[in-house]
C-alpha cells in the first residue's frame, strides 16, 4: 500500500478552519487509498511567541528548557488535528517526537536526528489510522526533549518519509511551490515545476526559507521525492527531485539571508593552525559559518572574515575574542548591517561568466559588494541590509529567472521510476551510518590545474568587482574560485584562480588592474593545488571545515583559499602540499567516505 507524508506549516494550521482544511486533505489522500502520516508545525506564530515569553524573563534561557517550551507548540496542533479527524469520522492518533521515538543527539535547539523507530507508526497505520506526528522535536538518549532548529518540521517530515520509505513527502505551505526567489520579496519570481536536490539544498542553506535545509539533505540521501504545495489550493506545486528544471540554464534561483553578520578577526599571525583554532572553537559551539575569506597580507598577518547568523553573533564574538588573546591577533569586529545575496545553479559548473554577470548587475546599480565567495554551484555576495532587496531583484532580472527556460522539464509524474532513480544511495551503505543525519562524503580529489592571483589593498569602490572581472573576461580568462573581502582600512583583497597555462597572461592583467586602481603589486602562485571534498550537507555539518583545518594545521600546511557549499568544500594549498593534503583529508574522513 502506498504511503504519503503530508506536512503542514504554521500558517496552514493557524486556526480551527485551517486545521479542518488540512484534515480534509489528509482524508482525501486516505480515500484515494494511501496510508497517511501528517507532520504538523505549531499554529501560526506560536513558536515566536513562546521564545518571546522566555526572553522576557532572561536574555539567555537555557537551551534545554527552551526545547521543553518550544516543543509544546506542536503538541497543541497534533492533538487538535486528531480531534478534528475524529470529529470528521476518521480514526487518527497523535504522537510527540518522544512517543514515536525520534532519537536525536543532545544539541538542544539544533539537535540532529539519529534514528526513528517506525514500529508504532506502522502499527497505527495498519489499524487504519491517520498518524499525526509533531514536527520539529525529538528526544535524546536520556529522555530530554530536543528541537531540530527553526523551521525544523520540514526535516521531521522528510526524515519520517525516509524512514517509512514513503512514496512522496508533500510539504503544504502558504505559497504555490518553490519559486526562483522569495515571491514576497520579488513579485516577478516564477514558480518552478521542479528543482534538483542539490540546488534546493544550496538555496535553502543560503536563505530560501521555503524549506529547512536539513530536510533536503534527507531527501537527497534517502531519495525521497518532495513536493511543495499550497495548503489553500489544489495547484500541483513544485517537485524537488534528482534532476534540475533545465539542463542548460546557469542559474536556477536566488536567495537572500538578511539576518547575517560579518565577523573579522584582524591581524592574525599568518601561520598554519591559527585559523584552525578559531574555526574549531566555533564549530564546537555548533555555529554554522559561511563566506570564509582570508585577506592575504604583506606584513605576515592576515585578516580572517566570515559570516554567521545574526543570532549567533554574541556567542561567536566571545569565542573569537578568546582566540585573539591566545594567538596574539589584534582585534575582532562585527558588522551586523549586512545581508548575503546568492545565486545557485548546477549549470554554473560548466558555464563561464556567471559571476561576472552577477557583479555587473550589482555594479550597474551602484550596489557595493563587501565580500564574495564562490563554489561550483553558487556565488554569494555580501551587501548592506538596505540594498539587499534591490540586489536580489536586479540579480533575479539579470539571469532572466522570471522566464521559463525553453528546455525546461515539465511537472514530475510520480511514478515508481522517480523513487528508483539512479541517484539513490544503496541501502547497504546507509545502514552503515550510525545516525540518520550523519555526514556523507562522496570523494576527496585533487585538482592540479589551477594558479592563484591575489590583488591586495585595492581601494574599495562600488562596482569594483564588476570592473575587475569584466576586464578579466575581456581577456577570455576562465576564472574558477573567487574570494573577496574588505579588510583593514577599507581596502579590498581579491583572490581568484585561473588555469595554470593562463598564469602569465593573468599576472600581466593583474598588474595592469593594480595600477589602474592604485592597489599594491599583485601576488600569485603559478601552481596551486586544489583539494575538493564532495558530499551532501557539508556546510551545515559545522565541524567539517574545522577538521580539515586541523589536519592540515597539524601537518604545517597553510590554506590560501577556502570555499564552502552544501555539496563541496574546496581548499587551495601550495602545489608541493597538494598530494599530502589530499591524503590527510581522505584519511581524516575514512569513516564518512562513501
Ligand atoms: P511554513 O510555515 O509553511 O513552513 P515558511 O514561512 O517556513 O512556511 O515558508 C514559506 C515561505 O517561504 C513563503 O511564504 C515565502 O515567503 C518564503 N520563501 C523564501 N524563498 C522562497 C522560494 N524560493 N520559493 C518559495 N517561497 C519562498
Ligand atoms: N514551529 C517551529 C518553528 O516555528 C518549526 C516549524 O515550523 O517548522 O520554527
Ligand atoms: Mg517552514
Amino acid at each position: 500500500m502506498s504511503l504519503i507524508v503530508q506536512k503542514f506549516g504554521g500558517t496552514s494550521v493557524a486556526d480551527t478552519t485551517r486545521i479542518l482544511a488540512a484534515a480534509r486533505k489528509a482524508i482525501r489522500a486516505a480515500k484515494e487509498g494511501h496510508q497517511v502520516v501528517m507532520v504538523l508545525s505549531a499554529m501560526g506564530k506560536t513558536t515566536d511567541a513562546l521564545i518571546k515569553q522566555a526572553r522576557e524573563i532572561t536574555e539567555r534561557p537555557s537551551p534545554r528548557e527552551m526545547d521543553m517550551l518550544m516543543s509544546t507548540g506542536e503538541q497543541i496542533t497534533i492533538s487538535l488535528m486528531a480531534i478534528a479527524l475524529e470529529s470528521l469520522g476518521y480514526k487518527a492518533v497523535s504522537y510527540t517526537g518522544t512517543q514515536i521515538g525520534i532519537l536525536t543527539d543532545n544539541a538542544h535547539t539544533k539537535a540532529r536526528i539519529q534514528s526513528i523507530s517506525t514500529e508504532k507508526m506502522r502499527r497505527s497505520l495498519n489499524e487504519g489510522k491517520i498518524v499525526i506526528a509533531a514536527g520539529f522535536q525529538g528526544v535524546d538518549d536520556e529522555g530530554n526533549v530536543t528541537t531540530l532548529g527553526r523551521g525544523g518540521s520540514d526535516t521531521t517530515a522528510v526524515a519520517l518519509a525516509a524512514a517509512l520509505a514513503a512514496d512522496a513527502c508533500e510539504i503544504y505551505t502558504d505559497v504555490d511551490g518553490v519559486y526562483t526567489t522569495d515571491p514576497r520579496l520579488v513579485p516577478e519570481a516564477r514558480q518552478v515545476d521542479r528543482i534538483s536536490y542539490d540546488e534546493m539544498l544550496e538555496l535553502a542553506s543560503l536563505g530560501a526559507g521555503v524549506m529547512h535545509n536539513r530536510s533536503i539533505e534527507f531527501a537527497k540521501k534517502y531519495n525521497v521525492p518532495v513536493v511543495v504545495r499550497n495548503s489553500g489550493s489544489d495547484a500541483p506545486g513544485s517537485w524537488i527531485v534528482p534532476t534540475p528544471e533545465s539542463p542548460t540554464q546557469p542559474v536556477c534561483g536566488a536567495a537572500v539571508a538578511r539576518k547575517e553578520a560579518r565577523i573579522t578577526v584582524v591581524g592574525v599571525p599568518d601561520r598554519p593552525g591559527v585559523a584552525m583554532m578559531l574555526f574549531s572553537r566555533i564549530a564546537d559551539a555548533k555555529i554554522p559559518l559561511d563566506m570564509i575569506v582570508q585577506n592575504i597580507s604583506s606584513d605576515g598577518r592576515t585578516d580572517i572574515s566570515f559570516t554567521v547568523l545574526d543570532d549567533d553573533v554574541s556567542q561567536t564574538l566571545e569565542i573569537a575574542r578568546s582566540v585573539v588573546q591566545t594567538v596574539g591577533a589584534e582585534s575582532v569586529d562585527a558588522d551586523r548591517s549586512v545581508a548575503k545575496v546568492s545565486v545557485v545553479g548546477l549549470g554554473m559548473e560548466t558555464q563561464t561568466g556567471v559571476a561576472q554577470k552577477m557583479f555587473h548587475a550589482l555594479g550597474d546599480r551602484g550596489i557595493n559588494i563587501s565580500m564574495i565567495t564562490t563554489s561550483e554551484i553558487k556565488i554569494s555576495t555580501l551587501v548592506t541590509q538596505e540594498s539587499a532587496g534591490e540586489a536580489l531583484r536586479v540579480v533575479h532580472e539579470a539571469f532572466n529567472l522570471h522566464v521559463r527556460p525553453t528546455d525546461a522539464l515539465g511537472p514530475v509524474e510520480l511514478s515508481p521510476q522517480v523513487r528508483a532513480s539512479e541517484d539513490r544511495l544503496e541501502g547497504e551503505y546507509l545502514s552503515r551510518l550510525t545516525g540518520m543525519e550523519d555526514i556523507i562524503i562522496e570523494s576527496v580529489t585533487l585538482d592540479q590545474s589551477q594558479a592563484r592571483l591575489t590583488l591586495a589593498q585595492v581601494p574599495d569602490t562600488p562596482g569594483l568587482a564588476e570592473k575587475i572581472f569584466d576586464r578579466i573576461a575581456q581577456e577570455k580568462l576562465v576564472v574558477d574560485m573567487i574570494v573577496q573581502s574588505v579588510g583593514r582600512n577599507g581596502s579590498a583583497s581579491i583572490s581568484y584562480t585561473v588555469p595554470r597555462a593562463a598564469y602569465e597572461q593573468a599576472m600581466r592583467l593583474a598588474e595592469e588592474i593594480a595600477q589602474t586602481y592604485g592597489a599594491a603589486p599583485p601576488s600569485g602562485n603559478p601552481k596551486i593545488a586544489k583539494v575538493m571534498v564532495r558530499g551532501t550537507g557539508l556546510r551545515s555539518h559545522t565541524g567539517l571545515a574545522s577538521r580539515i583545518f586541523r589536519v592540515l594545521g597539524d601537518a604545517g600546511i597553510n590554506v590560501s583559499i577556502i570555499s564552502t557549499s552544501e555539496r563541496s568544500i574546496n581548499i587551495t594549498v601550495s602545489e608541493d602540499n597538494g598530494e599530502k593534503a589530499r591524503h590527510l583529508i581522505s584519511k581524516e574522513f575514512t569513516k564518512e567516505i562513501l
